[in-house]
């Protein structure tokens, strides 16, 4: 039996976003033999949260405990439990379970599993827990399926390393995935919280980064972040983008706005490059077929990455500790204002909630 008393904050759809999410006792998931209990030192914010607090992912049941960039210190295992052990410092991410018998969990892609349970709004879908709500990060405790928590490395900052979880292994899957690397050229379109892992991840990959955002504003910040050229767009992006055509192996897109003037960015690709898609764009995609041909060119789309790409990134950021997220860090009572900062666009570039009461520092 446990004396932990899990708390979390429950989001609520109210107008005043000073009283969108309380601090609420809330009921785990059963303990079942392959969990663990981990006390939450820091949670990432992630773009998805809010959607999923204010139920534009699909409506959020009243109550619902978000937060997916989690950061903590196992204190209870289950009898099965066979990775980790009480003390190991784990992250999860957005996915908290998958059916574990397809062919894709079989080959440890379990990002792609047709039944997965994300951490900001999903049900356990198999054993004792099926049909029990997820809770997430922004709470004192996890609490879930050893096969989800990953252990961090001993040389990552524990505090700065929570947004590698959702944001940085969204970018990192793609990126080794169209083989980033030593010679390669990789654009990232945006600098948000995603795009500035892009650019700190591609880099630390070993590739020469270019980074695209609107106007100049975030251009100091791009070369910081290890980015070697900065293209400002402004109103006339195919004059913007002319001087650097044929330049790029791999692009990485991470903005969300309502249609995407695709063929501009595909100008900027090499032979047998590829554009990835990891914002969600409403309008579909106008791609002309002419180049995609002629240059042999590809678009995808990528969906987070499983836990052994999370231990990868992992090793990937221990050994480039310049690589890590840029974070501003709230403490854990001040989650509302950290999330009204969030929309309010003052991210630089990740926020992250600290946890002061389970060793969290702010
Ligand atoms: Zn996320
Ligand atoms: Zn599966």
């Amino acid at each position: 039996m446990s004396d932990i008393t899990f708390k979390g904050w429950a989001g609520h759809n109210v107008a005043d976003p000073t009283t969108h999410l309380t601090l609420s006792e809330i009921t785990p998931k059963s303990f079942d033999p392959t969990d663990v209990d981990v006390a939450v030192r820091y949670c990432g914010i992630c773009y998805t949260d809010i959607g999923s607090y204010e139920g534009e992912l699909g409506g959020i049941a009243e109550g619902r405990v978000c937060g997916h960039e989690i950061i903590g210190e196992v204190r209870r295992i289950g009898p099965e439990v066979t990775t980790l052990k009480v003390g190991d410092v784990v992250g999860i991410g957005a996915q908290t379970d998958s059916c574990g018998e397809c062919e894709w969990c079989a080959a440890g892609e379990e990002n792609l599993c047709a039944t997965k349970a994300l951490t900001f709004g999903g049900q356990y879908i198999k054993g004792p827990s099926k049909g029990q709500m997820v809770n997430g990060g922004f709470a004192n405790y996890w609490r879930g399926p050893e096969k989800f928590a990953v252990r961090l490395p001993d040389a990552l900052d524990p505090a700065s390393s929570g947004p590698l979880l959702c944001g940085g292994v969204t970018v990192f899957a793609p990126l080794k995935k169209y083989g980033a690397g030593p010679g390669k050229r990789v654009g990232v379109i945006g600098l948000g919280g995603l795009g500035h892992m892009g650019v700190l991840i591609a880099r630390a990959m070993g590739a020469e980064v270019t980074a695209l955002s609107r106007g100049q504003a975030k251009k100091d910040d791009a070369l910081k972040l290890g980015a070697s050229s900065y293209v400002g767009t402004g109103s006339d992006l195919a004059a913007d983008l002319k001087d650097h055509a044929n330049t790029l192996d791999i692009i990485i897109c991470t903005i969300n706005p309502a249609a995407l003037p695709i063929a501009e960015y595909l100008s900027l690709l090499r032979p047998r490059g590829t554009f990835v898609m990891v914002g969600v764009v409403p309008t579909p995609l106008q791609v002309p077929t002419f180049p995609l041909i002629f240059n042999s060119l590809a678009v995808a789309g990528s969906l987070i990455g499983s836990p052994s790409q999370i231990a990868e990134l992992f090793e990937l950021i221990a050994a480039h500790p310049e690589a890590a997220p840029w974070v501003n860090k709230y403490r854990f009572e001040d989650i509302n204002t950290a999330m009204a900062d969030f929309n309010a666009g003052k991210a630089k570039y990740r926020l992250v909630v600290v946890n002061e009461e389970n060793g969290g520092k702010l």
